[in-house]
């Protein structure tokens, strides 16, 4: 069994929209292990759309279509559907006794083209639509020789057809013979090469659960997907492999599946009691955003000094107003100063960007402050400003965590 996933609307083809319904619904039918192996996005268009249905019923089992299904004009999605069955559109009352219903509720007065919403194939069946007025459509193209060809189509807007996929089309597919689990374990501090190399044949790409390697501004993420008979086979499975990566990768790994370095960082500072500053120029304050963000609430985030450029510096931000500050004693003395300013157990500090003479690359210094001193690390920026930031935001993180870890 294979599915295809079908996205109509002229306005996905042109570029002015981005086709996220194909993704979210290729996700949802894996893990229900069906596996699949087309995306068409075609126009509103008539000729077009004819030709990619007529292909699908002959190379897929479960077609899933999202747009086109509205009362204007260009919606075609229903009298293709017709075409495909080789069937009339014919008025469905309940669906339009729903459709009525739904703009009496809102107040408005119904146009008569939203009649067509409740015209279906005749042989197909309407699928609720309990938050918009467009109902979906379910079709079983009869194929010769073969079980019949599934067809659901959904509204575009993507929470409409979500909830419709999951609450009345999910339900109604058949199931694949394989279930497919997914994980995710998340590392920082090596590239995504290296990391590679020290999983060895943990990411061959004939192994169950399969390992794939992701990079996202310098967090690298092992994506692990298990298949197996059962949802528990496929978890012991992730589970075991979870466990080879963390005992090859030990201290790179820094969580798994939504955990971020911020929220690894704030959960360990929670469990202590302990609490944390930050203060930074560099990074246009994505650090005190991302820890604000992930400390949500609470008293463990006291704080941040967040400064646009050098020469904006709090005068008493450190004690001594020659000293430069993008380089490892400034770095220090800022994490020093705030840690002290907010009176905190840890301060993380970015210093602005250095501006070296020649040719060599400007460079970010990051500080971490404790009671017993402080740790500075520096990066060269090679990168797109975009990149670096957050780069040296995760570098500062990093050391935190680091340091709570296996403290000095
Ligand atoms: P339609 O059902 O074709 O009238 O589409 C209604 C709305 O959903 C429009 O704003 C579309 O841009 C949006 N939409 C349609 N298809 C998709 C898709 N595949 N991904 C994201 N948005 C979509
Ligand atoms: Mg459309």
């Amino acid at each position: 069994m294979q599915a295809e996933i079908i996205s109509i609307g002229s306005e996905l083809t042109s570029g002015a929209k981005l086709d996220t319904n194909s993704q979210w619904l290729s996700i949802e039918l894996s893990a229900i292990g069906i596996p699949v192996r087309f995306h068409a996005t075609m126009a509103d268009d008539r000729a077009a759309m004819l030709e990619v249905f007529q292909t699908a019923v002959k190379r897929s089992d479960v077609v899933l279509i999202t747009g086109g299904l509205g009362p204007t004009f260009d919606d075609l999605t229903r009298e293709l559907i017709a075409e495909v069955l080789g069937t009339e559109l014919v008025l469905d009352k309940t669906s339009l006794h729903i459709i009525e219903d739904m703009f009496a509720k809102r107040g408005r007065v119904m146009a008569d083209r939203n009649r067509i919403q409740a015209m279906f194939p005749a042989g197909s069946e309407a699928i609720l639509n309990p938050i918009g007025t467009a109902p979906g459509i379910w079709a079983e193209v009869p194929r010769k020789g073969n079980s019949p060809c599934i067809f659901a189509a959904m509204p575009g807007v993507p929470s409409e057809m979500r909830k419709m996929y999951r609450e009345q089309v999910a339900p109604r597919l058949p199931r694949g013979k394989q279930v497919i689990r997914r994980a995710m374990v998340h590392t920082f501090g090596q590239g995504e090469s290296n990391v590679e190399e020290m999983l060895g044949d943990l990411t061959a790409r004939d192994r169950n659960p399969e390992v794939g390697i992701t990079a996202s501004s310098a967090t690298i993420t092992l994506r692990i997907e298990s298949r197996g008979d059962t949802i528990e086979d496929c978890d012991a499975a992730i589970a075991e492999t979870k466990s080879r990566i963390r005992k090859t990768l030990g201290d790179l790994v820094f969580g798994e599946d939504d955990d971020t370095l911020e929220s690894v960082v704030i959960a360990e500072l929670r469990k202590r009691g302990a609490t944390l500053a930050t203060v930074e120029c560099a990074s246009h304050g994505l650090l005190s955003h991302g820890i604000a963000k992930a400390s949500s609430s609470g008293s463990t985030y006291r704080g941040s000094i967040v400064v646009g450029d050098e020469t904006a510096w709090p005068r008493d931000a450190t004690s001594d107003p020659d000293l430069n500050l993008a380089s490892s004693d400034g770095v220090a003395a800022l994490a020093r100063s705030c840690r002290d300013q907010f009176q905190a157990d840890y301060a993380l500090a970015v210093s602005p960007f250095s501006r070296p003479d020649g040719d060599d690359p400007p460079l970010v210094f990051v500080a971490l402050a404790h009671k017993d001193g402080v740790e500075v690390s520096e990066q060269a920026i090679l990168s797109d400003l975009t990149i670096a930031r957050p780069r040296a935001v995760k570098t500062v993180v990093n050391l935190l965590r680091l340091h709570l870890l296996n403290p000095l």
